[in-house]
């Protein structure tokens, strides 16, 4: 089994989901005391956060690839960055490692073709949503027609993942705002969403909708289990 590198922190909120479904799809895959060889660096959010909203992406991406060359040095042989908003800097943290990048989006991607969907809902952070980082790698890469909410949905989108999500905060009226912009996205078009901001899914899942859901957390963490396991370089 391959050792799995985590930079997490971002938030520790969603880091803690990674740990868990990592360690527990590892125990499903290979059965009795077996867990998932990983290692973690959890940074401090409020930096982060900081700097995204100085717009301070070069100093940010500098110091995740800083954060990811320690993860490398210290053994991991794939590394996961547990956030989508922050693959924005994802070049700049590819160029300072040399092992494999396990990139959110594409591990959406990918799920998402399996299933057969063509057309989907994005929901995220307004960099996520309204940046050409990830919808446009969606739509490239696994030919992906991507759907996203209005401009006053999207704020409403943005603000419950910074005021609540990211704090371990989830409302009830905040879940009926997501589904009602899901609603909105599925009449448009969407045939499924994806819960492209690590914490979404702390607030929708299954149980609350029939559209599909893909949740961004679970897919990443598991696209690494199987090239933990899968003997292969990834
Ligand atoms: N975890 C969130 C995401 O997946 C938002 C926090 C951040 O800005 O990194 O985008």
């Amino acid at each position: 089994m391959k050792t799995i590198g985590l930079l997490g922190g971002m938030s520790w909120e969603s880091s803690a989901l990674y740990y868990r479904i990592l360690n527990e799809e590892v125990k499903n895959r290979l059965g009795g005391l077996h867990s998932a060889r990983c290692m973690m660096l959890s940074v401090d959010f409020a930096e982060i956060e900081r700097l995204q909203t100085a717009g301070a992406w070069e100093r940010a991406g500098a110091l995740l690839a800083e954060e990811a060359r320690r993860i490398e040095a210290a053994g991991a042989q794939m590394m996961l960055l547990c956030t989508n908003t922050m693959h924005k800097v994802a070049p700049q943290i590819e160029a300072a490692i040399s092992i494999p990048f396990l990139h959110i989006a594409d591990a959406a991607g990918a799920a998402i073709r399996r299933t057969g969907l063509r057309s989907v809902g994005l929901l995220g952070t307004r960099f996520t949503m309204e940046e050409e980082f990830y919808a446009d790698r969606l739509r490239k890469r696994w030919d992906l027609e991507v759907l996203i909410p209005d401009p006053a949905d999207r704020r409403i989108v943005h603000r419950i993942i910074y005021e609540e999500l990211v704090q371990g905060i989830v409302r009830e009226e905040s879940r009926r705002e997501y589904l009602r912009i899901i609603d909105d996205l599925r009449r448009r078009g969407a045939e499924g969403i994806i819960e492209g901001c690590t914490e979404i899914g702390m607030l929708v899942g299954p149980e609350h909708t029939d559209v599909p859901l893909f949740d961004t957390t679970r897919i990443h963490a598991l696209a690494a289990v199987d090239a933990a396991l899968s003997g292969k370089s990834v």
